[in-house]
């Protein structure tokens, strides 16, 4: 009895300190980001055994649509010793999207050469700054919005999508349908990384918020701000449209966490998150 009573002591004890070393913030399932706030007692953070940055005792964990559910963080204290600790994220389920009567030509790959070689740069441009924004280790959020108002949602994150009955990627963003000349505001702190007008994306705008977070807003008619901006959450970067391969006018409203997609939807609605945090 004295020996199983010291071992729950030992437990109790390692869940008590982990709690204390890092306070939980976000959607603990697959799409979903957490922010942390770490003790100034740790000195490095590490998921599933992958360092994440620490900024002024912030740090952001993301989980991309498919992620596994187990996890492990790992705390090396500023003494030395090692914490490490699991936890399990919930799976979701993704609805089926059928869409019978696209006009082909949205579907069809391009073939004239021009237009394939300016995909081509465009996209290398894009992973140039998406490499930048996943190096950096400042962290500018604060808590976050929905960026249209009073839009209809018509396509959420995630979801397996058939397009004139061809089974096509899945969708990596929320679509927002709302009209022409609509406000869109940034749905939380960050700097401009890059806006453009580019043949899939339209006229957009991608967001830095630091810590490996990014949101980009595509399809837009007018772009009201510039790469390199700090703007702060709610602020309007442009306004709705239907620019580059889009069939109406909408917001497509992405976000990315390092090279994972998050669900930008749930983002606006975060919870403290008091994950079952145990030794190994
Ligand atoms: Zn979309």
């Amino acid at each position: 009895m004295k020996k199983l009573l010291l071992v729950l002591f030992l437990i109790m004890s390692v869940q008590l300190s982990a709690k204390e070393l890092i306070s939980l913030r976000g959607n603990p399932v697959q799409g979903g980001i957490l922010i942390c706030k770490t003790d100034s007692s740790i000195e490095k953070l590490f998921l599933d055994h992958i360092e994440i940055f620490i900024f002024e005792n912030r740090a952001i964990l993301g989980f991309d649509r498919d992620a596994k559910l187990r996890h492990v963080l790992t705390f090396v204290m500023k003494s030395g010793e090692m914490i490490t600790t699991k936890f399990y994220l919930t799976k979701r389920e993704y609805e089926t999207q059928r869409i019978d009567d696209i006009p082909p030509e949205y579907l069809e790959d391009p073939t004239d050469p021009d237009v394939i070689n300016r995909i081509e740069r465009e996209y290398s441009t894009m992973q140039d700054i998406r490499k930048n924004i996943h190096n950096n280790q400042f962290i500018y959020l604060d808590d976050f919005r929905i960026p249209v108002e009073n839009g209809e949602v018509t396509g959420v994150f995630g979801s397996n999508r058939i397009l004139n009955g061809i089974t096509v990627s899945p969708h990596n963003g929320l679509d927002i349908a709302a009209p022409k000349g609509t406000d869109i505001f940034a749905m939380t702190t960050g700097i401009v990384a890059l806006t453009g007008n580019y043949y899939y994306n339209g006229k957009f705008v991608l967001i830095d918020h630091g810590g490996g977070l990014s949101s980009i807003y595509i399809h837009m008619s007018e772009l009201s701000v510039k790469k390199g901006d700090y703007i702060l959450k709610g602020e309007k970067i442009g306004e709705v449209g239907s620019s580059g391969r889009s069939t109406g006018d909408h917001l497509h409203w992405g976000a990315g966490w390092k090279d994972k997609r998050i669900d930008p939807e749930l983002l606006p609605e975060m919870d403290d998150v008091f994950l079952k945090i145990q030794k190994r």
